[in-house]
């Protein structure tokens, strides 16, 4: 079948996610990748600047990762994981557990990020029956959150504004300010301290019927690349502490390495009760989530009664391939170059960013934290469905001088978030063609 075939069956019988066949630019036929790069079905590089939805941290085809996943893959693909362990992930968890801060020991494992937050959501309601106090059975999220697309994590991101068709079906959860920042951004410290003062009042009204509060530490991926400092949210888990609140991380984005850290936890300084993991943990080759939880939270557990065991687990919980997937990247995760790649790759944003923010672009709250790079497009209509984005990256697939670039943006927030082995060369190449793009896409009217 040629690539037009192709494409054609496609638009007959595939739904993409997050996507209106109506009015989107057909999807694009990928071949093959290496590296930071796609290849086309009809032979045309593409770089991933979004590391294929923010899950690739060590480009395509690694050849360390592959190697694990045959050899896996050849001597055990999958077994039941009730009544059953294996190597793999008995190994990976070991890991986890030594590379995670505090006493973040348990590992529970699941199929994605949505499930890793629906485990951790279910946990933290669970720990609470079984401590006796019922009554908490609140969640708190933070405006603008976004933990993944089932009911859960739906009701906890509902201020996301991707899940308005199901408001009425969706859990009541308590929302909080989130002061997001950006470079030389005047206002920050009146912002953070008026959030805080909404969240203690807050937690002073219903503290105890909250069993834990979940946050994407850091930055907020897909409402928009919202970043925060983390002394607001190291107050903001004081306060949640101060009224015995369990503290749960989304860090599905932020984990291994994206903030220029292995986890945005040590940033900020401090060990959350329950951590989700997915996306980066198999370096973006397989699903594969994980929930990670203190000694404290298992405790209730094992000590409980046998109608409270946690009565949850998939058919492919700990997938022994996706477990050696995630093995073989934490050890390219533990390379010094990685860490030195993280430095590089946030330079990089620097220059480009720079560059972008001179007299002529107009762009707006340039941020970068690590590895992410985020700006806005200002325009009449911001937000997800603004149109500016799907211009620049349509102009960035086909007009850019070779390679063309892969975007995603969100909206008007465009981002870069690339694999950890995009060269210097390669970024630059990247900024200079947004430049470009935006000049093509959103011209500056030239002053009189
Ligand atoms: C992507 C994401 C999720 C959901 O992960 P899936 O693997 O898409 O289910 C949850 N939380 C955060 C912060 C994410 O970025």
């Amino acid at each position: 079948m040629n690539s037009r075939e192709l494409i054609e069956l496609d638009s007959r019988h595939v739904w993409h996610p997050f996507s209106r066949a109506a009015s989107d630019v057909e999807p694009v036929l990928v071949a093959s990748a290496r590296g930071a790069s796609l290849t086309t079905a009809d032979g045309r590089e593409l770089l991933d600047g979004i590391s294929s939805w923010w899950v690739n941290l060590f480009g395509h085809g690694h050849p360390k990762i592959v190697r694990a996943i045959a050899e896996q893959a050849g001597r055990l693909e999958q077994v039941i994981f009730a009544g059953m362990t294996h190597e793999p992930a008995i190994r990976l968890a070991a890991e986890l557990a030594d590379l995670l801060p505090g006493d973040l020991n348990r590992v529970f494992y699941s199929d994605d990020g949505s499930t890793a937050v629906e485990v951790a959501i279910k946990l933290a309601w669970q720990y609470w029956q079984i401590a006796g106090q019922p009554r908490r059975g609140r969640l708190l999220a933070f405006d603008g959150g976004y933990h993944g697309d089932t009911l859960g994590a739906m009701s906890a991101g509902a201020s996301s504004g991707f899940f308005q068709a199901w408001s009425e079906q969706l859990l009541d959860v308590e929302v909080a300010p989130w002061p997001h920042t950006w470079e030389s951004d005047d206002d920050v410290d009146g912002k953070e301290a008026a959030a805080l003062r909404v969240i203690d009042a807050l937690l002073d009204e219903r503290g105890s019927e909250i069993a834990a509060a979940i946050v994407e530490p850091l930055v907020q991926g897909a409402s928009g690349m919202r970043m925060t400092r983390p002394g607001f949210l190291r107050a903001v888990v004081d306060g949640l502490r101060d009224r015995g609140i369990l503290v749960i991380f989304d860090e599905v984005m932020t984990g291994f390495g994206r903030t220029g850290r292995n986890f945005a936890c040590e940033q900020i300084g401090v060990a959350p009760d329950l951590i989700c993991l997915s996306k980066g943990l198999t370096g973006g080759f397989l699903p594969l989530g994980a929930t990670v939880v203190s000694d404290q939270v298992f405790a209730a557990f094992r000590d409980s009664a046998p109608h409270d065991l946690f009565c949850h687990g998939h058919s492919y919980t700990a997938n022994p391939v996706a477990c050696a997937a995630a093995l073989a990247a934490l050890e390219l995760l533990r390379l010094p170059e990685t860490v030195a790649a993280w430095a590089r790759i946030f330079a990089a944003h620097g220059r480009g960013l720079q560059e972008l923010n001179g007299p002529s672009a107009g762009i707006q709250r340039a941020r970068i934290l690590g590895t992410i790079a985020a700006f806005d497009m200002p325009v009449a209509d911001p937000g997800y469905h603004s149109a500016i984005g799907r211009r620049l990256s349509k102009w960035l697939r086909e007009s850019a001088k070779a390679p063309g670039i892969f975007l995603r943006p969100l909206g008007n927030v465009v981002y870069l978030m690339p694999p950890y082995c995009m060269t210097d060369a390669q970024l630059d190449h990247a900024w200079s063609e947004i430049s470009r793009a935006i000049q093509a896409v959103a011209p500056r009217p030239t002053p009189v």
